[in-house]
């Protein structure tokens, strides 16, 4: 089915919730935009995309998503410009992201026209809601879960694709504390750890339950074989500056493949700084720390951006890495890219999709 942008229809709230919002204040993930887009798959194909309030949907006990787990999302971020335009950022890429979880999980792939007008008309309308205050943005919930009610592990025949909005703030406001998990996996080779699937998450509250208990905000996940290599944490690809070079786990099936982290690699490199992106194991990170070569560290995400890094614990080792305004590489990098998406500078690698209004 093809869908025209001007035919997605919009039932509007009568009153707008904006005045609930305080732009100085705002709690990440509670409070949610006027409007969401919703479209059904049915009988082999999407049916009409509908504009709606946000609110509550109503699901059979059955639903097949809460019993098998065929649910994926997505997480971007609008932002405005010095103009009041709206800027997506890399949204194609979520998109395509969104539809290799969707393979994996065999669920239907989302078109590319109901993904991107979808979007498109659903921030003009609440357009209100994208904050123009700096360091938040509006954050963007795209989703699929498989609705059919039925009891019995098979593929659903029917979804419910989503997208809903909700302005957000800074996401973690200090330098993290981060321990190397010794013994749960997130993942392993054949698995579904690059699929942006919800059991992927479920499975991973946990452990890092269990290391916030211990005093560290998030855990570093290891490869599952032999617990010797570094993959990445919670909701953020790892990076590591180790004497001068920007070192990062190579992109497999068993991590998610950010955009961040493309997005800070490609900015890296044209910045000059060798970049790797190669296994690095936990012994490599022990040594260079010993050599006082372990200058940076620090995790990439669209809720986190750039998060640094100042400890990381391993095996009874309390590695407590330099003071954050001496990290030249993720320094720069972050203001690049912050630059970027709220339109400062050239976007030359063609990111930001921009609506204008
Ligand atoms: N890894 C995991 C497990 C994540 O959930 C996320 C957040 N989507 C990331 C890495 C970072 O990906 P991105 O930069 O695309 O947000």
């Amino acid at each position: 089915m093809s869908v025209d942008m001007l035919t997605i229809p919009a039932k509007c709230v009568s009153e707008s919730r904006i005045s609930e919002l305080d732009y100085n204040n705002i709690e990440f993930g509670k409070i949610f935009s006027d409007h969401m887009l919703v479209v059904d798959y049915k009988d082999g194909e999407w049916q009409q995309p509908q504009i709606m309030p946000y609110g509550n949907m109503s699901l059979s006990p059955a639903t097949s998503a809460i019993h098998y787990g065929q649910s994926i999302f997505e997480g971007m971020k609008a932002y405005k410009d010095a103009n009041g335009d709206i800027l997506m950022f890399r949204p194609l890429d979520n998109f395509k992201r969104l539809n290799i979880s969707a393979e994996r999980m065999c669920m239907p792939e989302i078109p590319e026209d109901i993904f991107m007008q979808g979007l498109e008309q659903l921030l003009r309308l609440d357009a209100a809601w994208v904050p123009p205050t700096d360091g938040c943005a509006l954050y963007i919930r795209p989703f699929m879960f498989a609705t059919d009610d039925f009891i019995g592990v098979r593929p659903s025949s029917n979804y419910r694709f989503t997208v809903f909005t909700c302005p957000v703030g800074a996401y973690y406001g200090m330098p993290l504390k981060v321990a190397v998990e010794p013994h749960y996996v997130r993942s392993a080779e054949g698995g579904a750890g690059y699929a942006k699937a919800a059991g992927n998450y479920g499975a991973a509250l946990l452990p890092a339950r269990k290391m916030q208990e211990r005093g560290y905000h998030q855990l570093i996940w290891t490869d599952a074989k032999e617990h010797k290599y570094i993959e990445e944490s919670g909701t953020m690809n790892l990076m590591f500056v180790i004497d001068g070079k920007l070192v990062t786990p190579p992109a497999s099936t068993t991590i998610l493949k950010g955009i961040t982290r493309d997005s800070v690699l490609t900015l890296a490199r044209d910045m000059g700084y060798t970049v790797e992106e190669r296994k690095i194991a936990i012994d490599e990170l022990v040594e260079a720390y010993k050599a006082g070569k372990l200058q940076e560290a620090f995790g990439t995400g669209t809720a986190a951006t750039i998060a640094q890094i100042a400890t990381i614990h391993y095996d009874g080792l309390d590695m407590e890495l330099p003071a954050i305004e001496d990290r030249e590489i993720s320094n720069r990098v972050a203001v690049a890219l912050d630059k970027i998406k709220t339109g400062k500078v050239e976007d030359i690698h063609n990111w930001v999709y921009r609506i204008s209004l």
